[in-house]
């Protein structure tokens, strides 16, 4: 000990630091278990998954309910660390509210019935029903039509860093969908939309900091606002293979959105010279493959007719290119309603008494709504279903044989097709994972809950709200997917669990090696430097490959040998070979490896 003098230590300076309140940045294997495993575990399907199972930072409760263990909350601490003092520096102020809420505050949104089985609902003793929040505009608007009472208090942004529960309807890949997670979510209140636009803009950029702080390859998109409300809204993701969310974005200018809302240019379809229309025999025809082989027609062709049934159980009928694919959130739009799913064979029937197949746009049920895609619109001597089974029409042409329905957008894009913001661009896809979506709300809530301020001329205004959602425990996670090799984990250094680890060979039996390890240790501490020790009395492969899995940066292996010509290993946890490295001037060597 005393030896670091080159660092300006000394042994009473590592005390006087642990004095200080600066603990848990020296820790040991002897202290701070790691619950590693050789296996991959079965049911884990990506990688981030069963990386942080093997690596000991998560154990699985139950479905989507998992324990961050010491190692996993040691970096979901840092991701916390970074969204708080990213927020901080926009202006938004920490709070912290309830994650149970009274169900009243969800009937007056409407959104008690609308959430729907996602939402946990509870009962208490008195059998008062509650949810456990997904969210929380409700409550924040409650408080902000109590507290906020005039424009000189405006404008102002909330925000917390919470667990939050959502019975998803799949909880899969760990912490990525999981039913409890935490979140930071934010609130802003605005007397008019430049201002929540000016926060909004501060928002975007805090939030860009964020990702490029925690060393993340992540893109802005424009987004569906959802099930939350209001307009304008961005995501943003972290670019992965394994991501649920499809991008597309242009080649040539910034144009990027969820393929939930993209949309492009197609090429137009061939244009044909009007020919007979007629009635055709197909029998027991039920793909748009089958019936342009049968028919002897390109699939682009054919109309096909797709049964949707509305949130509200009601049935629409679109009508889209047969090469094309629905797109479920356009036609929601397009409907003007929350959600639709595609309808089974039985409800098609029941809605247009046609088996599914041979239902087409003339001669269909006239109360029925449908809606035409703006390719399909374009589509000339074009077959359908012809309503009664068996049946497909060829050469219709829309006005001339049935009237064209009102258009809409409701296709999904496909790579390669014109970008829809600039001359010559086209749309590539990737897929990503998203971490962050940002909303302005407008005022959705604060009409429906009457959240008014008075303006400058004392008139009651309904406040402008915005709200912006950070999936903290998803991006450790997020992280991992980008972040890893055959050996594990590679940590982005900003939220590494450990910045160093040391690992003494034989410790248990070297008494020389021990001493190198403490002193090292110590002194590596009193720099600020977060360091694991591995004290473990095992062989130095377990060691090794423990410390590759939980992906510590940097690594510094003391063995007697080395030590003995003055020496230790070290090595960076991306680096090809180990360099041999002074053992008096390693510290100084470290700080300048890690600043
Ligand atoms: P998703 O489409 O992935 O379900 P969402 O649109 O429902 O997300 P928001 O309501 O915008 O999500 O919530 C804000 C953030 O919380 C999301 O950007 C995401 O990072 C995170 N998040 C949402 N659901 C989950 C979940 N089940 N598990 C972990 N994180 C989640
Ligand atoms: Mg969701």
């Amino acid at each position: 000990m005393g030896r670091f003098a080159a660092a300006g230590n000394t042994p009473g300076a590592a005390l006087s630091h642990l004095q200080s309140g600066k603990k848990g940045i020296g820790m040991k294997a002897s202290q701070f278990p790691l619950f590693t495993l050789k296996e991959t575990p079965a049911d884990a399907e990506i990688i981030s998954h069963q990386l942080m199972l093997r690596a000991g930072m998560i154990r699985r409760l139950a479905a989507g309910l998992y324990t961050w263990m010491p190692l996993g909350l040691r970096v979901m601490r840092k991701v916390e660390q970074v969204v708080r003092e990213e927020m901080n520096r926009a202006g938004a102020v920490e709070m912290l509210m309830p994650a149970v809420q009274p169900a009243e505050l969800w009937q007056e949104s409407e959104r008690w019935e609308k959430y729907g089985p996602e939402l946990l609902r509870l009962r208490d003793r008195h059998e008062r029903e509650f949810c456990f929040g997904p969210t929380h505009e409700e409550v924040i608007t409650d408080m902000a039509r109590d507290e906020l009472r005039s424009y000189r208090q405006l404008p102002v942004n909330f925000y917390q860093i919470q667990t939050k529960f959502r019975d998803e309807i799949r909880p899969r890949f760990g912490v990525m969908r999981a039913r409890e997670f935490v979140m930071k979510d934010a609130y802003s209140f605005h007397l008019d939309s430049d201002s929540l636009a000016a926060t909004y803009e501060d928002m975007y950029t805090a939030y860009s900091r964020i990702f490029e702080r925690l060393g993340l390859d992540f893109r802005a998109v424009a987004a569906d606002s959802g099930a939350i409300g209001g307009s304008v809204s961005q995501e943003f993701h972290v670019l992965a293979e394994s991501g649920e969310d499809e991008i597309a974005s242009c080649s040539a200018c910034s144009y990027a959105a969820n393929t939930e809302l993209a949309s492009s240019r197609p090429a137009p379809l061939s244009e044909q010279a009007p020919e007979t229309a007629e009635e055709k025999a197909t029998p027991s025809i039920e793909t748009v493959e089958e019936q342009a082989r049968m028919l002897d027609l390109p699939t682009e062709r054919i109309v096909k007719s797709v049964v949707v049934m509305t949130d509200e159980d009601e049935p629409a009928v679109l009508f889209l290119c047969g090469d094309d694919e629905l797109n479920p959130v356009k036609a929601a739009h397009a409907l003007d309603v929350d959600e639709v799913r595609l309808a089974t064979a039985e409800e098609a029937l029941q809605a247009t008494g046609v088996p599914r197949g041979f239902i087409g746009p003339k001669g269909l049920p006239e109360q029925l709504p449908v809606r035409v895609d703006h390719r399909a619109a374009g589509a000339s001597n074009f077959s359908s279903g012809s309503n009664r089974a068996d049946h497909h029409w060829i050469n219709l042409n829309w006005d001339r044989d049935v009237p064209l329905p009102p258009t809409a957008d409701l296709r999904q894009v496909r790579p390669g097709e014109a970008c829809p913001e600039c001359d010559g661009g086209k749309l590539e896809m990737s897929r990503g994972i998203e971490v962050g979506h940002i909303f302005q709300l407008g005022d959705t809530y604060s009409k429906s809950m009457g959240a008014t301020v008075l303006d400058e001329d004392g008139r009651e205004r309904p406040m402008q709200m915005g709200c912006y959602g950070i999936g903290v425990s998803r991006i450790v996670a997020a992280a991992i997917e980008q972040n890893h090799d055959e050996a594990g984990i590679i940590w982005p250094a900003p939220i590494a669990p450990f910045a160093i680890s040391l690992i003494p060979i034989n410790i248990q039996r070297s008494e020389k090696v021990r001493e190198a390890a403490e002193a090292l240790h110590e002194a590596l501490a009193a720099e600020g430097i977060e360091v694991f020790m591995d004290d473990r009395d095992a062989r130095p492969g377990v060691k090794f490959a423990d410390n590759e899995l939980i992906g510590i940066p940097h690594r510094v292996v003391l063995g007697e040998r080395s030590l003995e010509k003055g020496k230790v290993e070290y090595r960076g946890r991306r680096d090809e070979e180990s360099v041999e490295l002074d053992y008096d001037s390693v510290v100084k060597e470290l700080v300048t490896r890690l600043s």
